[in-house]
């Protein structure tokens, strides 16, 4: 029987294309000039058009060409038809021309849940923070976070007009990290990223505890990703609940095939079943090279204010 490419390999490549038009949409919706913004729980928790628009998009279009998936996105959305102008059907070629993981081969579409963050930075979003901006699409088997995409749509935007915007990173464990350069943060340094937005008292007290070289506090948990694999962050380090299933499935994929670290204030992995709870409760913690050295610093105070 031929057999074409896996299941995953599939999926990864049409969530490429599907990133890249939410990248579009969520350029098209600043430039339109209404962000429609909603306030869900709170003046620092919102929701724009193009937080609504790109999940309709990505959770339609996934939903469509993989039937027996579980997709789960941010947003709490009315079920209805979705215009069809947002549907995105192509796959990323390059993609399918590579392997499968083996353990990853038999992997049916019926065992896979993706989690959807159709803009991760809303906040920065709103404030014209435009590069902070990402959207994630994670994928996880047996409730481990397998494979990622990670586009930005503004990636670039300072660079000039000639600069080609926006980008799509996205990796598979086991295969690797595409679309962006591996670079180390400075040796001997311990530069920290955290929230900007979503601060506490037990934020900056886990951040102090790091004795921290410099803070950087940027928007977005794919942002801060993306700072650690390019060097400018030794360690992503976020003492809250606040963060969701859907920030952290994508870019922990991409920051472990590249030989990093991501789990909570305790040391414990993030599990990604179907059924679990939305929640981090117990934080972030994440690192690209000497994760221990976080790992040990983290207070005890945070440790027991934090319950997984
Ligand atoms: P930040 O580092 O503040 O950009 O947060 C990373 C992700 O977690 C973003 O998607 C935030 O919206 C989300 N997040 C973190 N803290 C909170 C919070 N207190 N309330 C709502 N969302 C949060
Ligand atoms: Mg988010
Ligand atoms: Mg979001």
């Amino acid at each position: 029987m031929a057999s074409g490419p896996s299941v995953l390999m599939r999926l990864v490549a049409s969530a490429y294309s599907i990133a890249q038009k939410a990248g579009v949409i969520v350029r098209r919706v600043i430039a339109e000039g209404d962000l429609g913004i909603v306030e869900k729980t709170c003046a620092t928790d919102l929701q724009t058009k193009a937080d609504r628009l790109v999940q309709m998009s990505i959770c339609s279009s996934l939903a469509r060409k993989f039937p027996r998936l579980t997709i789960i996105g941010e947003e709490d959305l009315p079920l209805g038809g979705v215009d069809q102008e947002l549907i995105e059907d192509d796959q990323w070629e390059e993609i399918l021309q590579k392997p499968c993981p083996a353990q990853y081969l038999a992997i049916k579409e019926e065992d896979l849940v993706v989690w959807v963050d159709p803009l991760d930075g809303t906040k920065e979003y709103t404030e014209g923070l435009l590069d902070n901006v990402t959207v994630l699409i994670g994928v996880a088997y047996e409730g481990e976070a397998i494979a990622g995409v990670i586009n930005q749509p503004y990636y670039n935007y300072q660079a000039g007009p000639d600069a080609e915007l926006g980008r799509t990173i996205w990796g598979v464990l086991g295969l690797g990290a595409f679309g962006f350069q591996l670079q180390e943060a400075p040796a001997g340094k311990h530069i920290v990223t955290t929230t900007r937005s979503h601060g506490s008292k037990l934020v900056s007290d886990c951040v102090s505890a790091m004795e921290p070289d410099a803070v950087l506090r940027v928007g977005g948990a794919g942002n801060k990703i993306i700072q650690l694999i390019e060097g400018k962050a030794s360690a992503y380090v976020f003492a809250s609940p606040g963060c969701k299933k859907w920030d952290t499935c994508a870019p922990e994929v991409i920051l472990r095939a590249v030989g990093g670290k991501l789990t909570d204030v305790h040391g414990n992995a993030l599990r990604y079943y179907k059924d679990v709870k939305h929640m981090n409760s117990a934080g972030v913690l994440a690192a690209l090279r000497n994760y221990d050295y976080y790992a040990s610093r983290v207070p005890e105070s945070v440790k027991k204010a934090l319950v997984p």
